[in-house]
């Protein structure tokens, strides 16, 4: 039940998990990192002299054209890594594993949605990259330049990040589901010189007109002075003679020499738009050596990767954990990577099943919306496959509820594999929290331990730190490699939205708390706290009690005013394998103060089809919050998954 020390306006705990699974002993007993003791010993050496131990590291994991001369300059909120020192991401990525005699490794094996296929190795896509950033040289493209990507998931996709990187010019990839709107917005925000798409692109079935929409946002792009565009489906597409240059033709005449250029440790590497599930889409800066090397150690560490593995991440490259976790970590770990282009349900509810068998995938990692859609599609698609090659499994995105944890765990991992579920953010570049597979015992819904050089504060609202089981604003204490630069063009909201609000420390924006174990657990958004009779209560929590019920699929908590509490809490729930009814509802309340007490018993429940969700696949509780008072949803739209969706929310009211 809520704890009464809740004087300095700590978010209350209600939820008690348990449950505790141990890495299996033939999984630690061939780990990188192989007990807890390891670790422990690890986060200590970095945390007592993080400077040393990055200096030590950065030297042996990239590749220096000059070596850097000091390893971290830190000029509150600004941070330089590996100053004076010369590398590049892409030569990382490729040069260095063909330095190695590793050409022939596989770097990527794609699947297009109609069941193409494709298999590129090391060399492979490294000549692809070189003639792809001589054609982007041959239009003028230039280091410092920034080029917006909207493209399908093709590993031309990836040659196209590569590409970029390899001259110095600074990609802003852009999810190929987004409007022509939000295209001009972001071209116009970062001055992009240059867009890179295909025609169309594969989404169930269906060949989404990705050249259309680019001329559409064109119009409204005055700095775009080029299109370059990918064949993907033979689509017929309008032209525009001189703007306009088809992928092949570039290819076709451009050379396969081209040197990675040496850049500064910290020339920018990207500009990616976070998702904006709390409102405007803000440019998040990376820059070249201390991004790369953060995704590159954390990836190594998070699976355990191995030279043997068969790695696959379904995110997109749309979203930072394509960036950190389908090209930047990944190859520079010189990982074999499983690619694919389109829906999970697409030609049916198995697919993703049936490619993990095909490529004996044994490292998967997907999104806790994708785990709750698997459950509610039915456990006879997984059935069918043989799932027996993998063993780690990881999740991104959202919490997880301990319900589809136990899901993840027992369908998909055989009870075998450790499942490591990463809290990260666009800003942070890579995984920050995170179970090693072989070192740290898991409980489901926790994010578990922080990894190596990162040391967490949870900070009340009264500025002290939290307490165990108080939950709080998470912060982060010491700078990372791997950190955000700071929002392109936007020095102030930097300041501002990071480095404001508690003093010294990075503040993430996420709330949380450390149990008594030392184990950290995410509350959901500072935003979205819910403020019941002087209770401030963790949208997660409730949520997770509900889906906690087997006629639950999914389930979204908020706040709506009330005279007498200050605020009632709303709930919407999406149902599986039943109807919605008034005795269900009655039923899903007591669960909800059976679970986890009466304070937290939803004052209404709405049923819903589906919830308003970003095109990554979160829940948007801003949304459902103003639907849930009666007013008009206000914020920003634009990263909305479906508009449909609003309307039907707003018809069920009445
Ligand atoms: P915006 O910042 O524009 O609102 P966003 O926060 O959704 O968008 P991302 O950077 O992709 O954009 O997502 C990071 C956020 O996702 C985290 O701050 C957290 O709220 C949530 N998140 C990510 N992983 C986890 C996890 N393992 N457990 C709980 N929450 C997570
Ligand atoms: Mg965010």
């Amino acid at each position: 039940m809520a704890d009464a020390s809740n004087r300095s306006g700590a978010i209350d705990t209600v939820m008690h998990e348990e449950r505790l699974f141990p890495p299996p002993a033939e999984f630690a007993a061939q780990a990188r990192i192989a007990s807890f003791e390891a670790y422990e010993k690890l986060w200590n050496e970095v945390a007592a002299d993080p400077e040393a131990y990055w200096e030590r590291v950065g030297r042996e994991e990239l590749h220096w054209f000059e070596p850097f001369t000091q390893t971290l300059r830190w000029n509150e909120p600004y941070a330089e890594w590996f100053v004076g020192g010369k590398t590049n991401a892409s030569y990382n990525c490729l040069d260095k594993h063909l330095d190695e005699g590793h050409g022939d490794r596989t770097a990527i094996l794609w699947e297009g949605e109609p069941g193409d296929t494709r298999k590129l190795s090391y060399a492979d896509l490294h000549k692809q990259v070189c003639k792809f950033a001589n054609a982007l040289r041959s239009l003028g493209v230039e280091a410092g330049d920034r080029v917006s990507i909207y493209m399908p998931m093709t590993p031309e996709l990836v040659v196209a990040m590569l590409g970029c990187a390899r001259i110095g010019a600074v990609h802003s990839v852009i999810f190929a589901g987004f409007s022509a709107e939000a295209i001009a917005e972001r071209n116009n925000d970062a001055q992009a010189v240059a867009i890179i798409t295909a025609d169309a692109g594969w989404r169930r079935g269906k060949a989404l007109p990705l050249k259309q929409t680019v001329d559409e946002a064109l119009k409204k792009s005055s700095t775009v002075k080029h299109c370059i565009v990918l064949d993907r489906v033979n689509e017929a597409v309008h032209w525009q003679p001189g703007r306009d240059h088809w992928w092949h033709d570039l290819m076709r005449d451009a050379s396969e020499e081209c040197p990675a250029t040496p850049l500064d440790s910290e020339a920018p590497l990207f500009i990616l738009y976070t998702s904006g599930s709390t409102g405007k889409p803000k440019g998040i800066l990376h820059t070249t050596a201390g991004y790369n090397l953060w995704a590159k150690k954390t990836f190594q560490w998070v699976f355990d990767h191995r030279a043997d593995d068969v790695y696959w991440c379904t995110a997109d490259c749309g979203w930072i954990t394509g960036h950190s976790y389908i090209t930047y970590g990944p190859l520079s770990a010189g990982a074999t990577c499983v690619m694919y282009e389109g829906a999970p349900n697409h030609p049916d509810e198995a697919r993703f099943w049936e490619i993990i068998e095909r490529y004996k995938v044994t490292l998967f990692y997907t999104a806790p919306t994708a785990i709750r859609a698997f459950i509610k599609w039915g456990d006879e698609h997984v059935e069918k496959h043989d799932l027996s090659s993998l063993r780690v499994l990881g999740t991104v995105g959202e919490g997880i509820n301990p319900q589809a944890w136990m899901w993840y765990h027992t369908k998909i991992g055989g009870e075998r594999c450790p499942i490591v579920d990463t809290w990260w953010q666009t800003e942070t570049g890579g995984v920050m929290m995170s179970p090693l597979p072989g070192a740290i015992a898991t409980k489901p819904g926790s994010c578990t331990k922080p990894l190596p050089g990162v040391i967490p504060k949870i900070i009340a609202e009264d500025g002290t730190e939290c307490g165990p089981d108080q939950g709080g604003m998470l912060t982060i204490a010491h700078p990372w490699p791997g950190m955000l630069r700071g929002i392109w063009g936007d020095k102030e909201r930097y300041q501002e939205v990071y480095w404001s609000k508690v003093k010294g420390m990075y503040l993430a924006g996420d709330n949380a708390r450390c149990d008594r174990d030392g184990y950290y657990w995410i509350m959901g958004r500072i935003d979205d706290v819910l403020n019941v009779s002087g209770h401030r209560l963790s949208t997660i929590e409730i949520e997770s009690a509900l889906v906690s019920h087997p006629a639950v699929a999914e389930a979204a908590a908020v706040g709506r005013p009330h005279e007498l509490k200050g605020e009632a809490v709303a709930v919407f729930v999406t149902v599986k394998g039943c109807e919605p009814s008034e005795e269900l509802r009655k039923e899903l309340k007591l669960h909800v103060r059976k679970e986890i007490g009466a304070l937290a018993q939803p004052d209404d429940i709405r049923f819903t089809n589906t919830l308003p969700k970003t095109r990554s696949g979160k829940i948007m509780r801003r949304l459902l919050r103003d639907i849930a008072a009666g007013r008009e949803a206000v914020g920003d739209t634009t990263t909305l998954e479906d508009y449909s969706v609003l309307a039907s929310l707003r018809q069920d009211e009445e």
